[in-house]
């Protein structure tokens, strides 16, 4: 059986102040330990979070990383050796505001997703297509070029470590969420995708769902055949929202 997971995507948001107060209020949740949970603060935040839950069963991971994983000249940016230094385990790769608002391609996100499994860390794959794409009868070939640029470069046996989370763009911080079916569909295709390369490895793999997520309707996804947790935004900088979320997963 595959392990649920829940993972919080802090995104651009907390000061050294909130960041404390957050990590003081998930220590309080009474979280099942059949649930593997991780956050994933901004990387100014990193090193205060990883020693805030140092004693928790709560990992941290990062929001990116750079595309080359050692060192080097490269202004601004953290490579994979220095976050999993820092004390990240996992980290998020692809997430949709970096390919649509940064411009990272399939090709860059492959990389990063590349380095992230070169220094240890487990990654997490999002995808996802956006309302044009969808409306347009796009999405599962969206998903599937997605996805299929990374087993060209990393090989399916990257996903014995690695998790996909499925993001429709047009679910993320709209309050609009994916009906549980819509959501299982793109999942059930995910797996089968993965499923042609390796059954194994296709059945073992987490396939989370990310998209305005609440406590309210967590259960329903999370209860489909192929969701096997949730890549949480807004509601992961409630610890008692997150916390719930948690419980119900
Ligand atoms: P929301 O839960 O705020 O919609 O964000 C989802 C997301 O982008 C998580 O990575």
């Amino acid at each position: 059986m595959r392990r649920p997971l829940v993972a919080g995507n802090w995104k651009m948001n907390g000061t050294r102040a909130s960041v404390a107060e957050l990590i003081e209020a998930l220590r309080q949740q009474d979280i099942p330990e059949v649930v593997e949970v991780v956050v994933f603060p901004t990387t100014l935040h990193l090193v205060q979070v990883v020693s805030g839950l140092e004693d928790e069963a709560i990992a941290v991971g990062a929001q990116d990383c750079a595309v080359d994983a050692g060192f080097g000249a490269l202004t601004g940016e953290e490579s994979a050796s220095q976050l999993a230094d820092a004390g990240s385990n996992w980290v998020l790769v692809g997430h949709s505001e970096r390919r649509l608002i940064l411009g990272e391609s399939d090709e860059v996100v492959s990389k990063k997703f590349a380095a992230a499994l070169a220094c240890g860390m487990r990654p997490v794959l999002c995808l996802g297509e956006t309302l044009e794409q969808r409306q347009a009868g796009q999405t599962l070939e969206v998903v599937e070029r997605q996805l299929a640029c990374i087993l060209a470069d990393s090989g399916v046996s990257a996903f014995e470590r690695a998790v996909v989370a499925y993001e429709p763009v047009w679910a993320i911080g709209t309050g609009l969420t994916a009906t549980p079916q819509q959501a299982q569909e793109v999942h059930s295709a995910i797996r089968e995708q993965l499923s042609r390369e390796d059954q194994r490895i296709a059945q073992g793999v987490r396939l989370l769902y990310g998209g305005s997520v609440k406590a309210e309707n967590a259960a329903e996804l999370f209860g489909m055949p192929d969701i096997d947790g949730g890549l949480i935004g807004g509601a992961s900088l409630k610890a008692n929202d997150f916390g719930a979320i948690c419980r119900v997963a």
